[in-house]
């Protein structure tokens, strides 16, 4: 559906834990991590633990070994490259880094599904170390949201590609997300919109204080196979939606945008 636009965070969405704190697990680097994350915002402390690696010799190669290891839901994969041979525009939002999404999508062969991915940024300087940056420089202009560390508000980041897309189009929006900074653009959306928060994490929680501050639907998941679940049935509902609309307006049934691979479930 080209006018279905899909926007999925990273960590524990895609993939099924946190990238930050599996990269730094797996290397042995976890009590250091631990012993500094309350002297710095989250996002300085990567950058730190990346000085850290490189100090003690774990190389750009090493970092990658880990990513290509990391657990994802076997119905995952399915559920993006489906969305996108259906035609949804896929785009990612994450507090992770360019760099590890990056190696991890393509390691995955699903890069080429994503329009955008906006996340901090990540690059391997002359040295051979990993610098992560926060996304927001928020030494010079800081983002004003109080809901959102200081390094990126994805509310920012949601109204920014809201605002890219003209009102003629009539885009309509499924957000995925499970952490508590997924909350801040949970609100963004409008009533015919869709955030799909993960259950039990959270953004369910905080959704759940008070369902009503959230104007899109609201459609919980658990799991990958979940994911993939809800996500298509709401892309078909979508598109039922824009078929229904065509039928009352002009009767064109020949022009039905509804395609043979829409798999026929309407309730969500
Ligand atoms: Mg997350
Ligand atoms: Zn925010």
């Amino acid at each position: 559906m080209a006018g279905i636009v899909v926007v999925f965070d990273f960590d524990k969405t895609i993939i099924d834990c946190d990238s930050d704190n599996f990269v730094v697990d797996d290397l042995g680097f976890t009590d250091l991590f631990n012993q500094l994350l309350p002297t710095m915002p989250w996002n300085t402390l990567m950058d730190r633990m990346m000085m850290e690696l490189h100090s003690n010799e774990k190389t750009i190669e090493d970092i990658v070994e880990v990513l290509q290891k990391i657990p994802i839901h076997p119905r995952v994969i399915p559920a993006i490259k489906s969305a996108h041979a259906l035609g949804c525009d896929l785009r990612v939002v994450s507090d992770a880094n360019m760099f590890f999404i990056e190696t991890i999508l393509k390691h995955l062969r699903i890069r080429e599904c994503f329009s955008e991915i906006n996340s901090n940024p990540g690059y391997v300087d002359e040295e051979g170390k990993l610098r992560i940056l926060p996304y927001h420089d928020f030494t010079k202009c800081p983002h004003g949201c109080s809901l959102c560390p200081p390094n990126m508000c994805k509310g920012l980041i949601i109204d920014r590609i809201q605002n890219s897309i003209s009102p003629e189009e009539n885009k309509r929006f499924i957000y995925l997300g499970d952490g508590a900074g997924d909350y801040c653009p949970s609100l963004r959306f409008k009533e015919k919109d869709f955030v799909m928060p993960r259950k039990n994490f959270p953004v369910w929680d905080l959704i759940c204080k008070d369902p009503l501050l959230v104007k899109a639907e609201i459609h919980e998941w658990s799991d990958g196979e979940d994911l993939e679940r809800v996500l298509l049935q709401l892309i078909n509902k979508i598109s039922m939606d824009g078929s229904a609309q065509l039928i009352s307006n002009d009767c064109k049934l020949q022009n039905l945008p509804v395609s043979a691979h829409v798999p026929q479930v309407l309730r969500v």
